[in-house]
């Protein structure tokens, strides 16, 4: 259950974003997520939900956008997206890759009321 501790990270952000730019209240927090970091969308809304109690994101909405996991092998060059978590290149079959996309876990946008 990782996504508790990410929440809580989260929230921290977005409180110190809410007070540079003078909320007084967030409406909607929107993350921008690489798949390669295997969260489970009901247990983040569900930590949200639980953390956000009592803070300047009380009644804030939860939203999510993945990102697909792009590799590029580093043999001969083909750049694709992985699927089901098989890390092979499809083209030669080599497993030397490097992950271009999909290890985001960032904070896209903040709306809310000042
Ligand atoms: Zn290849």
């Amino acid at each position: 259950m990782h996504e508790f501790s990410i929440i809580e990270n989260i929230l921290t952000i977005v409180e110190e974003i809410s007070e540079k730019e003078g909320l007084t209240s967030v409406s909607k927090v929107t993350l921008l997520i690489g798949k390669m970091r295997q969260i489970v969308p009901d247990t983040m809304s569900f930590a949200f939900e639980a953390a956000a109690k009592g803070t300047i994101a009380d009644s804030a909405v939860l939203e999510m956008e993945f990102v697909p996991i792009k590799i590029h092998c580093n043999e001969c060059g083909n750049e694709f997206i992985v699927k089901n978590h098989t890390y092979v290149c499809e083209q030669c079959g080599s497993t030397d890759l490097s992950v271009l996309e999909g290890q985001e876990l960032i904070i896209k946008n903040i709306e809310g009321e000042r």
